[in-house]
């Protein structure tokens, strides 16, 4: 193309944090906010309530002397003073680093110390969690513990004051200031699985952009009418970006605070009747055991959003055939904001029957528009799109990393995009199917088998609980999976059972070479299963027993 582009002529004003809440607070400050406390009572008030309340917390940042960009940590459930948070400390020009109280103490301590966190505001919780760890900690100036005056608990914590008494002492008129939209807005550390966890530095244009861009039909379908409860932890990757997406569409949040169990859930749900539910599926697992328990049906929800580890095929029927309910699949990470894929209902479902819907619902989606995908070889080559062939998933966009914060680590970058670590499919639609993690996939004689596929086709087993496939070394065949299962309580089936279960449900080479039963297995901080650990303890396991 030659000759010269012609310049539009519109406005740049920045995309800021500040921007969505003061829109919330025009637009729809009578949305309720309803949130489960640590205190233990219900509290509930309104969207212009939490923008007069994020304004005093950027005048309690000034009175702390927080420079633009200091790093400001929370370490708390959902509910309404961690949003007031998110909106507070960003607007104001500092980063909210949200910290996942699941991390152990050693990666505690390194990420607080990392990010160099000035202030840590924290539920009551979680005191006794910093208090453990406050000698290596030295760094951080202050801590604020978000209850009322009333039960502020005795804490060994230095400089520890209650989060009420501070906000009363400020006033809630404070200007927030203009800066460019490519300042950093809030931080979210990776679990990691190996080595440290690595910070992900989200920028007030990329938070804006996600969260428009995800409040729409195609994505997480919120609107002013729709009520929802995230379960998705404001400490992990900001709930998925749904405390800025409900500020944009003035939808009401149901917070569940520390009540995550089926019970504390349903209480909520029956209480204030959310038509759409956000998680990973170990939480759906505990919601459907304990509505099977008590025989009831989750009449208000339309919808349930599932993402974090792969939606079993038996969740996605059995919201639908038990709760009338549709499961949207969506894939994405820290890294990504962290939305990347949604399965989201459209008309050719209609077209097809319900089995044939429940495949399609399993993979992992379509890409949201500003998400760029590709899968390619080891020669970095792009793979065709037919839907069979995988490789390592590329992505790039406006709200995907570019490098980690202070982390010089560039292999996860291939010449502009970003390496997920995910082996993955895509159809002619652009339907994407996670295949694996690339380190959990199983090399079976040059061939490739499919962790995840393997355990969800084994967890569909009525008796069992929860399965983990690992590959373990074989004298022929490089690589055989082994599958490790919890039974349910009373079962005694054995391996035999399970094999036999197994046997018309995948291809035939994919039959584990071994099922051994275990009481538990082990979880990254956001619940996925960690099978570092587990490889390593089965390693030689066929080979000794061969
Ligand atoms: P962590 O920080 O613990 O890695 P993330 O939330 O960033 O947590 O994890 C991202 C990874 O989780 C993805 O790369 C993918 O492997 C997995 N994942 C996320 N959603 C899905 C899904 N719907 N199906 C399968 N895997 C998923």
């Amino acid at each position: 193309m030659t000759g010269q582009l012609l310049v539009g002529q519109m406005m740049e004003r920045p995309l800021l944090i500040s921007g969505l809440i003061e829109h919330a607070e025009q637009t729809h400050p009578n949305t309720e906010i309803v949130s489960r406390r640590c205190e233990g009572d219900i509290h509930r008030y309104t969207m212009k309530d939490a923008a007069k309340r994020s304004r005093q917390v950027a005048n309690l940042l000034q009175r702390l002397n927080i420079a633009p960009g200091d790093r400001i940590a929370s370490l708390a459930w959902n509910g309404y003073r961690h949003f007031e948070l998110y909106f507070g400390v960003s607007g104001y020009g500092a980063v909210l680093h949200t910290i996942n109280p699941r991390l152990f103490a050693e990666q505690l301590v390194y990420i607080i110390n990392h990010a160099e966190d000035r202030y840590i505001f924290v539920d009551l919780t979680f005191v006794p969690l910093l208090e453990a760890i406050q000698e290596h900690i030295q760094g951080v100036e202050g801590f604020i513990v978000l209850c009322d005056e009333d039960k502020m608990p005795a804490t060994s914590l230095s400089n520890a004051q209650c989060y009420e008494t501070l906000l009363n002492n400020e006033s809630d008129v404070f200007a927030w200031p203009e800066f460019d939209e490519r300042a950093a807005a809030s931080m979210c550390y990776t679990s990691g699985t190996t080595g440290n966890p690595k910070g992900v530095l989200y920028s007030h244009r990329s938070t804006v952009i996600h969260a428009m861009a995800s409040v729409g039909e195609e994505a997480l379908g919120l609107a002013s009418t729709s009520c929802f409860l995230p379960v998705v932890p404001m400490f992990h990757v900001n709930a998925w970006g749904t405390p800025y997406s409900a500020a944009i569409t003035g939808a009401k949040q149901v917070f569940p605070g520390p009540g995550m169990d089926g019970a504390s859930l349903w209480e909520l749900i029956d209480a204030e009747q959310p038509d759409l539910l956000l998680g990973v599926p170990t939480v759906w697992l505990m919601l459907l055991n304990h509505m099977d328990s008590i025989g009831k049906k989750l009449e208000s929800v339309k919808n349930v959003v599932v993402g974090g580890s792969a939606a079993p095929m038996s969740m996605i029927r059995k919201f639908q055939e038990s709760h009338d309910a549709f499961l949207i699949h969506a894939w994405g990470m820290t890294e990504m904001s962290p939305i990347g894929t949604v399965n989201s209902h459209n008309n050719h479902m209609e077209s097809l029957s319900l089995e044939e819907r429940y495949q399609l619902q399993a993979k992992q989606g379509r890409p949201v528009y500003g998400v760029e995908m590709k899968i390619v070889n080891d020669a970095n080559e792009t793979l065709p799109r037919d839907g069979k062939t995988f490789g390592r998933l590329l992505v790039r966009g406006p709200w995907i990393i570019n490098g980690y914060y202070k982390n010089d680590d560039t292999s996860s970058f291939v010449d502009g995009w970003f390496d997920t670590g995910d082996v993955a499919t895509i159809d002619s639609n652009n339907y994407m199917t996670i295949v694996d993690r690339s380190k959990d996939v199983i090399k079976s004689g040059g061939e490739w088998i499919s962790s995840i596929d393997l355990e969800n086709a084994a967890v569909g087993h009525p008796e069992l609980v929860e399965c983990c496939v690992i590959g373990a070394r074989h004298a022929k065949w490089d690589e055989r999976p082994l599958l490790l299962a919890i039974r349910k309580p009373e079962s005694t089936i054995t391996e035999q059972d399970v094999l036999e279960y197994l046997s018309d449900k995948i291809a035939k080479w994919w039959l584990p070479d071994a099922v051994i039963f275990v009481d538990s297995l082990p979880h990254t901080a956001t619940g996925k299963l960690l099978k570092v650990d587990l490889r390593k303890e089965y390693e030689n396991f066929l080979l000794e027993t061969a």
